[in-house]
């Protein structure tokens, strides 16, 4: 990595170069820096305390819903890999191996973890052995490993933070409820956390995990009109219990394969909602995860200074004291640099105090999504603060709703979306009669793919916009990250 492309002077517009505007973006707010290592990328302190944020959130969610956390170790004896046929054929070609530890080389190779089915399915093996055992709920948050051929800073890096919840259940009906629980569990979080809206739906089987019997996620849609997917719920039926031996002995006495589900998010939800908020300004964070949520700027003359300070100060201590992750910025720079700096950061809010404020009692909120300047009482900044942060919660979620509505249509053929994509880039609800190779035709053709069959699509289409047989399913299709 250059020099140059770490220090960013200008970011660049979204409409001109809607990467590049996102590398800008990433690397001149400081959320992160490339390695040495290609793929992998550095969380700085800003990146971390977000996805800190975002653990937060979801482990009290994974908590609340009756899983606990446990940990598992980053290296897989291959022979683990081979015992699920598809499980390996999908992960093989991503796998880094430690084939010399110590000086020596090892008996049996180890894989370093893309994911921990495979570990977890063997100690579960052990761990359950009859019906009052179940379910077992645990979730572990650790670094994977995928050897991806392209990467992007958090969308797709080879190393990765995520969680991955493993379960396992007496039967079909258990396990597919919690299958569909930690589903909404993630929309509700992509929503009312992140706000970001999400197409919640199936995975068509040539896009569902290696191993399982049906892959849930969600969607969403970036500011170029590109999907990412954000998070992945799997029911895995009994074949990983079945490759592990996990039985049990039901309530008729009678052994038993449990059947179990995975599901995850990563980093890869920075890069998201990145994309789905950002301006030609920089970031916009969400406030729910913004590491700083109202930065305050003292203003005015050098005479006026120590008497603007001191209130600043007064008026910091009893933000922080609500809870509210609040800075003061008395450097020495103009106003006008920092207003700039903050927005570029994506701060929500920005508290601007000046003499003739501290006269009438009053301070100024600026808000970074509207640009909304707001004289509102000194005695009421917490509540006022707070409103504003909901409101600009809400107004993002709207925003990125109304995008993603005005970038979505639904299409008969593939002439039909291919003129789409030229005119306007988004998504396009189709039919699909359910082959593979119309799918992989879609795919050649426009470069999309079929992002999730969505529970509730806007519309249903009667046939595919392939072949023109009869469609089984309404299907999301869109070029991805
Ligand atoms: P999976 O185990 O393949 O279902 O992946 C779980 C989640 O991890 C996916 O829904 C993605 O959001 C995320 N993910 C997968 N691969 C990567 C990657 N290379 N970098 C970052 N996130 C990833």
């Amino acid at each position: 990595m250059s020099k140059d492309k770490q220090f960013v002077k200008e970011i660049t517009p979204q409409q001109e170069d809607f990467s590049r505007w996102y590398i800008d973006t990433i690397t001149k707010a400081e959320l992160m820096s490339y390695s040495p290592v290609r793929g992998c990328v550095v969380l700085r302190p800003d990146g971390y305390e977000i996805w800190e944020l975002i653990q937060r959130e979801l482990d009290a969610r994974f908590k609340e819903t009756g899983h606990r956390n446990a940990y598992f170790p980053l290296f897989i004896p291959e022979s683990f890999f081979q015992k699920e046929k598809e499980h390996v054929e999908g992960f093989n070609p991503e796998l880094p191996w430690v084939t010399e530890a110590g000086g020596e080389k090892l008996e049996e190779r180890l894989a370093i973890r893309p994911t921990s089915e495979t570990m977890i399915g063997h100690m579960y093996a052990n761990w359950i052995q009859s019906y009052r055992d179940l379910p077992v709920l645990i979730n572990q948050w650790a670094n994977v490993v995928r050897w991806e051929k392209r990467t992007l800073p958090f969308l797709r890096t080879t190393e990765f933070l995520w969680q991955e919840g493993h379960t396992a259940h007496e039967d079909e009906a258990d396990a597919r409820r919690e299958t569909m629980q930690m589903l909404e569990v993630y929309r509700e979080f992509a929503e009312n956390v992140l706000a970001i809206p999400v197409i919640v739906g199936q995975k068509t089987p040539s896009e569902k995990f290696a191993g399982a019997v049906d892959t849930y996620s969600i969607e969403a849609m970036m500011r170029d009109g590109k999907a990412v997917q954000a998070g992945t719920s799997h029911y895995l039926g009994t074949n990983f219990a079945q490759a592990f031996n996990i039985q049990y002995l039901d309530r008729e006495n009678k052994q038993q394969y449990v059947h179990t589900t995975s599901w995850g998010v990563s980093t890869r939800l920075i890069g998201a909602l990145i994309m789905v908020h950002g301006d030609d300004r920089g970031l916009v964070l969400p406030p729910k995860v913004a590491p700083l949520q109202a930065v305050m700027i003292p203003i005015g003359p050098p005479k006026t200074r120590e008497q603007v300070l001191k209130r600043t100060d007064e008026l910091f201590a009893e933000l922080k004291r609500a809870g509210i992750r609040v800075k003061v910025d008395d450097r020495d720079q103009s106003p006008g640099w920092k207003f700039n700096e903050y927005e570029m950061r994506g701060v929500p809010v920005r508290i601007e105090l000046g003499p003739r404020d501290l006269d009438n009692g009053v301070v100024v909120l600026v808000s970074r999504v509207s640009g909304e300047k707001r004289t509102v009482e000194q005695a009421n900044i917490v509540e006022e603060v707070r409103k504003m942060l909901e409101e600009n919660h809400k107004l993002m979620y709207e925003r990125a709703l109304k995008f993603r509505d005005e970038h979505m249509t639904d299409v008969d053929s593939l002439d039909e979306f291919r003129s789409f994509l030229e005119e306007k880039r988004g998504f396009a609800l189709a039919g699909w009669c359910g082959s593979d190779a119309c799918e992989r035709q879609v795919k050649e053709e426009t470069g999309a793919t079929s992002r999730n069959i969505p529970f509730e699509p806007k519309v249903r289409k009667s046939a595919c916009l392939v072949c023109g047989a009869p469609a089984a399913h309404t299907v999301v299709f869109g070029r991805s990250y």
